[in-house]
């Protein structure tokens, strides 16, 4: 591990070193299964991939229980166990011609994904706008600013009421369910339900799709969180 600062109070960005295979380069709305400790707890925690350049990776996360304050106590050259990038990320296929217009909508330590989110869509040609909420100070965005067209920024209201769905070829969407689904509502509202796609967020265990643990009922059937997912169309999973 390379480092590890306080961006805000209870959030952390580290950075770490994961040799990556060229066919493994870590797309938006991935994640991996990080651990800093032995036997307990007993799990890795999922915590998606903020940034990847070349070897090195970096994560932003909250910290909200025993995993996540063990990781917050991490100094540089402690080790770290990364296994990853894993899960299926945002939809790169969605344009067949030009590339279209997309709306990144983020909540708290949901934002994490639209970083690099932010670069890889732009440079494919899209239209990034992000939509970055905040329950408390808002933090990095200077950060978002240097890698999107626009970023848009709510302290302590509802940043959902700030988007128009209506101008976008794809809205992706990630952090608490209740902004989520508040989104999705907005989506369906103006008639564009289908091009909303949702990172959920689930107790996993395995990370690989071996343990079930994380299924959860979709309009297709029992899809696993960790495989299938987390990235789903919000028709199917809302
Ligand atoms: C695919 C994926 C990507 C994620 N990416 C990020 C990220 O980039 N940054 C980030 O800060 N967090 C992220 N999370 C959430 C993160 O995994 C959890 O906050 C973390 O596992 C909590 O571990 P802990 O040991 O600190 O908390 P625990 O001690 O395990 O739990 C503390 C409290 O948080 C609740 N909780 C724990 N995990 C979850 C969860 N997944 N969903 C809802 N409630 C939960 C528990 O019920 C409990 O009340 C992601 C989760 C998933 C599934």
């Amino acid at each position: 591990m390379r480092s590890n600062r306080q961006v805000s109070p209870g959030f952390y960005l580290l950075e770490a070193e994961l040799p990556i295979r060229p066919d493994r380069i870590p797309r938006a709305g991935q994640f991996c299964m990080l651990r800093s400790w032995d036997s307990i707890p007993v799990l890795s925690r999922p915590i998606s991939v903020f940034d990847a350049q070349g070897s090195r990776v970096f994560f932003l996360y909250k910290t909200v229980g025993r995993g996540t304050a063990i990781f917050s106590r991490l100094n540089p050259g402690d080790s770290l166990t990364i296994q990853g990038p894993l899960g299926n990320g945002f939809p790169m296929d969605l344009w067949s011609n030009a590339p279209g217009r997309i709306a990144m909508v983020g909540g708290g330590a949901g934002i994490a994904p639209f970083y690099l989110g932010a670069k890889q869509y732009r440079g494919a040609g899209c239209t990034v706008d992000l939509y970055l909420g905040f329950s408390g100070a808002a933090f990095l965005t200077d950060e978002y600013r240097d890698r999107a067209d626009s970023v848009t920024v709510n302290v302590g209201g509802r940043i959902t009421d700030e988007i128009d769905p209506t101008g976008y070829d794809a809205i992706f969407t990630c952090g608490p369910e209740i902004m989520m689904k508040a989104l999705w509502e907005k989506c369906k509202a103006c008639g564009v339900g289908e091009r909303i796609f949702v990172s959920l967020e689930a107790r996993m265990a395995c990370g690989v799709g071996a343990c079930y643990g994380c299924s959860k009922q979709t309009a297709g059937g029992n899809k696993k969180v960790c495989k299938d997912g987390p990235v789903f169309p919000a028709e199917d999973v809302l």
